[in-house]
């Protein structure tokens, strides 16, 4: 396949301006130079502030259900386009096609959701201590919600945000990754589109892009005018940006990095497990936040388990993502090879035993498993690239410490059919993650449940239950209906 042409009839399809001059982007699938975009600066972001202000003032009025109403209309077209965004997403980022298929699949999905919940922004009443008075929930849009996002989900995770924050009343400015700039052009474009063929030309402003890289991101979280920030990254990245929202008092909300572990008890249906190990280690060349990193296994079953890891794991041959039989693409760049090689390297000379991982080719490389010798700090790291670390365990409650046991609190989930070794690992003396599952491995969630996760994945919520919140001002209002002014805790103050 011509990746160039393919991008190009993407480009001229989507109307997408492709700059002679600027940031450049590189297909991990072969190294070739796909196109350059050009970068936002400061009288940029302050026109987009301004427009998104404006349409702001607009978008709050037009009513909730109506505001679904274009989500389910953008769903329909992403639904149309869904082939095409996923070509992108693969020549982008390199994600083998099925995945990019599935990540769109999740942008539809999250407007179907958004759709109903714009009919139930419900707020609460409860009673009032004082006669003739009620007190209710009001939820409100705080405006604009500024959202930075990763390379590694493109689509998915902006729209979570997208299609919630906006039926909400918000409006977005979006930055992002510039390792993967055309497939949020192509969204946009596709939003736009939605709103002209809708007759309401000017919705389209309730998205606009700020695109660039890690200047422009610190840039809008500088920015009072922006309400609310949600930022997708490492956790080094919310590290810094986190105090420069906090510093204006701006609400946050962080998706961060992932650590994310698997306990198979000798009670566990293997051939599930297997299974399970592998998609959620290999699949997206270990580029999830929510990637298998950490395999916890009875000592008892260890040997037994590993081996049918290692012989599944030489069945994986990277190679191109758009051929139908490629389980495993290319890894981001080559800086993300040399990491894992780095990692590797420092496994090996520690003792530990390194099984596959060799580099095969300029993006390309075999999974790799390291059956951890001794205990080993390495473990505390999220290293973006698929490498899956064995350790064994003897009792649950040390299989549930060494899970705990990391700075992050992303995914998480135990493989057993014992319902008390279930039970245990969801309660509260159980895993720590914001996501906690029972024979399902760690990767991938669905767009219903709320998706984030504690510690220094950084505790925000999004997508579905009642994530909606967070992009939503409550207010406690208290009416008095009545001809007398009673005071709370039954206070005098008599004039
Ligand atoms: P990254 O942190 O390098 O970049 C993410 C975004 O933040 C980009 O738009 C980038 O320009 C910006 N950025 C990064 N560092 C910055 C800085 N110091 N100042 C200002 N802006 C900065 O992440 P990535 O490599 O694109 O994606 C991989 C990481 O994202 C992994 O750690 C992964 O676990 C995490 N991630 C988390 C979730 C989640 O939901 N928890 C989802 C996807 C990815």
């Amino acid at each position: 396949m011509n990746y160039k042409t393919l991008f190009e009839s993407l480009v001229e399809k989507y109307n997408i301006k492709v700059s002679p001059s600027g940031k450049d982007v590189y297909s991990p699938i072969d190294g070739s130079k796909l196109g350059t975009f050009d970068e936002h600066w400061n009288q940029d972001l302050d026109d987009s502030v301004q427009s998104l202000q404006k349409t702001f003032n607009q978008w709050k009025n037009y009513p909730a259900p109506k505001r679904g109403e274009m989500i389910r209309l953008f769903g329909n077209a992403v639904r149309e386009a869904k082939e095409d965004l996923s070509k992108m997403i693969t020549l982008e980022n390199g994600k083998v096609y099925q995945e990019s298929l599935g990540e769109i699949q999740e942008v539809i999905d999250i407007c179907d959701f958004a759709v109903g919940q714009s009919r139930q922004l419900y707020g609460l009443t409860m009673p009032s201590e004082r006669q003739d008075h009620r007190m209710q929930e009001m939820w409100n849009p705080y405006g604009i919600v500024g959202v930075v996002s990763a390379f590694n989900f493109p689509a998915a995770v902006w729209s979570w945000n997208f299609a919630i924050a906006t039926i909400g009343g918000n409006v977005v400015l979006w930055k992002p990754s510039p390792k993967t700039p055309f497939i949020s052009l192509m969204l946009k474009s596709i939003w736009d589109k939605t709103c002209e063929d809708a007759d309401l030309s000017w919705a389209k402003n309730v998205l606009e892009m700020h695109m660039g890289m890690n200047a422009q991101a610190e840039n809008i979280c500088l920015d009072s005018r922006i309400r609310v920030v949600s930022l997708t990254g490492s956790t080094e990245m919310g590290k810094s940006l986190a105090p420069v929202v906090q510093k204006r008092f701006g609400r946050l909300i962080m998706e961060l990095g992932g650590n994310n572990a698997m306990i198979v008890t000798p009670e566990a249906n293997m051939k599930l497990a297997v299974k399970s190990i592998v998609f959620s280690a290999v699949g997206t060349s270990g580029q999830r936040c929510t990637s298998l990193r950490r395999l916890i296994v009875h000592n008892s079953i260890k040997k037994g388990l590993l081996e049918k890891v290692v012989t599944a794991y030489a069945t994986i041959k990277p190679g191109d993502p758009f051929s139908e039989d490629t389980l495993m693409g290319p890894m981001i760049n080559k800086q993300a090879i040399d990491k894992m090689q780095e990692v590797l390297t420092y496994c090996r000379t520690n003792g530990h035993i390194v099984h596959g991982g060799e580099v095969v080719g300029d993006t390309y490389v075999n999974p790799a498993v390291v059956e951890l010798t001794k205990p080993d700090p390495i473990v505390q790291q999220e290293t973006f690239a698929p490498i899956l670390y064995v350790i064994g365990y003897e009792s649950l409650d040390e299989a549930i410490e060494i899970q705990n046991n990391v700075p992050q609190g992303l995914s998480s989930c135990i493989f057993t059919d014992n319902l008390q070794e279930a039970e245990r690992f969801i309660g509260a003396n159980g895993s720590d993650c914001g996501i906690v599952n029972i024979n399902i491995g760690p990767s991938g969630a669905e767009i219903g449940g709320a998706f984030g996760g504690e510690k220094d994945t950084g505790g925000g919520r999004e997508s579905g239950s009642d994530a909606w919140k967070q992009y939503m001002k409550r207010s406690t209002v208290t009416v008095n209906y009545g001809s007398d002014l009673p005071l709370a805790q039954g206070v005098k103050f008599d004039i």
